[in-house]
């Protein structure tokens, strides 16, 4: 047996995502995963740069890893975004570090790790896939074995103004719909119920061939990636996250035909004021992308809408803030994540004043949350008394007896139930509604 690894993976699906494909090559390549970094040989974190000061979390993580193996170290890697961004400059910063590995160089993990173990040199690969990569996942690697991710578009090329990302994680490339279904098809027979299918941007989805995609219809090839995986048969099937720009109605449309394809759509809208959408450089305005969420709301299904919100971008006047309020008003979200603004370097953004003080960010940031957990309370009542459709992923974390999943509108539902239930799917009838989640009970038959 070769040595043994530890990944941590910090951040969002897609590094989630890393992480399964790196642990199925590494395990390929002979090396043990463990679950710990106490006694592993070598302990590798995948990391997020989304948020502000993401190298310093890392730096802080290897500290506290190096003091609790008091003397006996491992080998240390850092992969993903900040890897990428960073490169050799994060062996200036921390001189346990001896390996880096970029994005998109995962599939050399296992080469990689055996040069920096046998050399005893810091070793660094930033380069990108080589062609022919496979994105191949073991199912013994996923994060659960009722839900799995399947990646359909890595990068970004939107380049809004705050993000970082398409510098972390490059131009978009779409994997071709055959090697996509024949995943979802062999996730189905394996047993798995639901699905997410993920990118920076999955309807941006725009392959180099249209393999797999024959005769499936559709106005985009997201829609009908939509349909064929729909015609897998997999019983559920969740995506995101979804630009706005790129957003379609005939993916409403699909929804509607396809029982399978979840009723919810992530819509990150950012901002309600043209000027500062503008500035952010997200290529819409509000109207657009109210005729967007205009589509999904006249659905015949009830389609579940959930967004992201920065407050506080450079320049942001009250003014403008008060319009993003009377959007989120007119959009009647199940469900908001609110960002305060912070500077990423390296973007177009970082060249403005970052001028709105922290106070009145906190400020805004209050009446913001206040005001979409009044909206969210209203449309969690209208739950009560309906019927939904729950995949029971494991116990609840406050009570025992009680066990918890999501509805196919990815609202979290908890249910008095047992741990026989797990990976079942199950209509359970609305009691009460919480302030971020819904309580029910099984339906008899
Ligand atoms: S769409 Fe904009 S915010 Fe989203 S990943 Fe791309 S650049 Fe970043």
């Amino acid at each position: 047996m070769k040595a043994s690894i530890y990944i941590e993976t910090l951040g969002c699906q897609m590094n989630v995502a890393d992480s399964e494909r790196a642990s199925t090559k590494l395990r390929e390549a002979g090396y043990e995963l463990v679950g710990s970094s106490e006694s592993a040989d070598v302990v590798i974190f995948n990391t997020c740069s989304v948020r502000a000061r993401a190298s310093q979390k890392v730096f802080n993580r290897i500290g506290e890893v190096r003091k609790a193996r008091n003397g006996n170290e491992p080998t240390i890697g850092v992969m993903g975004c900040v890897a990428q961004l960073e490169g050799s400059a994060l062996f200036d910063h921390s001189s346990s570090i001896n390996l880096v590995v970029g994005t998109t160089a995962t599939d050399r993990l296992p080469s990689l790790i055996e040069s920096a173990r046998e050399s005893q040199r810091q070793i660094i690969d930033v380069g990108g896939r080589v062609d022919g990569e496979l994105w191949k996942v073991s199912n013994v690697e996923r994060h659960s074995p009722y839900v799995a991710f399947v990646p359909i578009i890595e990068g970004c090329n939107k380049f809004c103004s705050y993000c970082i990302v398409p510098f972390s994680r490059g131009r978009e490339q779409s994997r071709v719909a055959t090697e996509i279904l024949d995943e979802v098809r062999s996730l189905r027979e394996d047993g798995y119920k639901e699905v997410h299918l993920i990118g920076q941007n999955v309807n941006s989805y725009r392959p180099l061939t249209s393999a797999g995609l024959e005769g499936f219809s559709g106005t985009t090839p997201f829609s009908k990636l939509l349909r064929a995986v729909a015609a897998t048969g997999m019983n559920r099937i969740k995506f995101t996250t979804s630009f706005p720009r790129d957003f379609h109605p005939d993916i409403v449309a699909a929804i509607e035909e396809n029982k399978n394809l979840c009723n919810w759509v992530h819509l990150p809208a950012q901002s309600g004021s043209d000027r500062v959408l503008r500035a952010m450089r997200r290529g819409y305005k509000r109207e657009d992308y109210l005729r967007r969420v205009d589509a999904i709301k006249s659905s015949r299904r009830r389609i579940a809408l959930t967004s992201d919100i920065i407050i506080g971008f450079p320049g942001e006047t009250s003014e403008e803030f008060e319009e993003t309020i009377s959007l989120v008003a007119q959009c009647q979200y199940d469900g908001l994540y609110i960002f305060k603004y912070s500077e990423r370097p390296g973007t177009p953004a970082s060249g403005l004043a970052d001028n709105v003080s922290n106070r009145e960010k906190s400020s805004r940031f209050s009446t913001l949350e206040i005001f979409q957990k009044n909206l969210q309370g209203v449309i969690y009542k209208s739950y009560i008394g309906r019927e939904v459709n729950v995949l029971v992923e494991g116990e609840s974390a406050k009570s025992n007896s009680d066990m918890t999943g999501h509805s196919t509108c990815h609202k979290v539902i908890n249910f008095p139930g047992d741990m026989t239930m797990v990976g079942q799917e199950v209509s359970v009838t609305i009691t009460e509604a919480k302030a971020n989640s819904l309580y029910g009970v099984i339906k008899k038959n």
